[in-house]
């Protein structure tokens, strides 16, 4: 019975649920079995050509699910905030075409619906992670999601929130690992790897891990990948770019596609040391 369980959060613990759950998306992509999966894509959908160049390199190279923001939570109100339906189209339209499956962040309550009608996995950002009403209203609907962790949050407050999401009803939930803000200036957040085998004891849901948005620098990626898949990440979430320098958010942390490539050839090497697939 709930209230004989030792953790706060009563079902996203282990003691509530003791077998890993493995959240199915379309075509059979499974998140939190034996495979690793990567998600993969631009910070932001700036047009069909970025996104179709991009999507069909990591594709290429084991990707099954394409990333990219339509809605974008910007520290500045002058920053470009997205395309809204029109990048949601575009996201579609291409995974559509290299039949993956998409992965794109919903922000406000009022579009729900409408991202849900686009997108295979919705993704709520560290900044929503404590963002009760909505979680409540995604634990409403039958699409997966995926709940990063706040930038300061704990991880008991993290379980919590993916309660929030459960105790709605949707019980697919997917954690994803993004860095926290630390003192230390050298990365963009501090990625907390060690969330990942403490997850692992305290919960039964599959974590991901997103390298771009804790280091923030492309060329820390690779290193921090293959540390995240060593350490048992059902997958990776990152951000990749043909252009880089043209890109309208996070150029500067985007990976080259042909980095992209030679990554996920070790990633292979580690994924089948530890016996798992990709
Ligand atoms: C993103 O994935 O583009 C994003 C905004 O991430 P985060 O919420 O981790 O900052
Ligand atoms: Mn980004």
């Amino acid at each position: 019975m709930a209230h004989s369980l030792r953790y706060p959060y009563k079902l996203a613990s282990r003691e509530a649920h003791k077998e890993n759950t493995v959240v199915n998306i379309r075509d059979n992509i499974k998140i939190g079995g034996e495979e690793i999966q990567i998600m993969a894509g631009p910070c932001t959908v700036e047009n069909y050509e970025f996104v179709s160049k991009t999507a069909k390199v990591c594709k290429k190279s084991g990707a099954k699910i394409l990333r990219g923001g339509a809605f974008k939570p910007r520290t500045s109100p002058y920053s470009f905030q997205g395309l809204g339906k029109e990048g949601l189209e575009i996201l579609k339209q291409v995974g559509k075409e290299e039949k993956m499956a998409i992965i794109t962040e919903i922000l406000d309550l009022r579009d729900i619906n409408l991202v849900a009608k686009y997108a295979d996995i919705l993704q709520v950002g560290t900044r929503n992670m404590q963002n009760f009403k909505l979680l409540e209203e995604l634990g409403k609907i039958d699409k997966p999601i995926l709940l990063k962790r706040g930038m300061s949050a704990r991880i008991e407050e993290w379980l919590l929130a993916a309660d929030y999401i459960m105790s709605n009803g949707n019980p697919n939930v997917i954690l994803c690992e993004r860095g926290i803000r630390t003192f230390e200036r050298e990365i963009k957040n501090t990625l907390a790897l060690t969330s990942v085998p403490i997850i692992k004891e305290l919960s039964h849901l599959p974590i991901i891990v997103d390298p771009s948005h804790s280091v923030g620098k492309p060329s820390l990626i690779p290193p921090m990948v293959k540390a995240a898949i060593a350490c048992g990440a059902d997958g990776i979430l990152v951000e990749v770019h043909p252009e880089p320098e043209k890109a309208f958010c996070d150029g500067e942390q985007a990976l080259l596609p042909k980095n992209f490539s030679k990554m996920m050839g070790e990633v292979k090497t580690i994924a089948k040391a530890i016996g798992r697939k990709l």
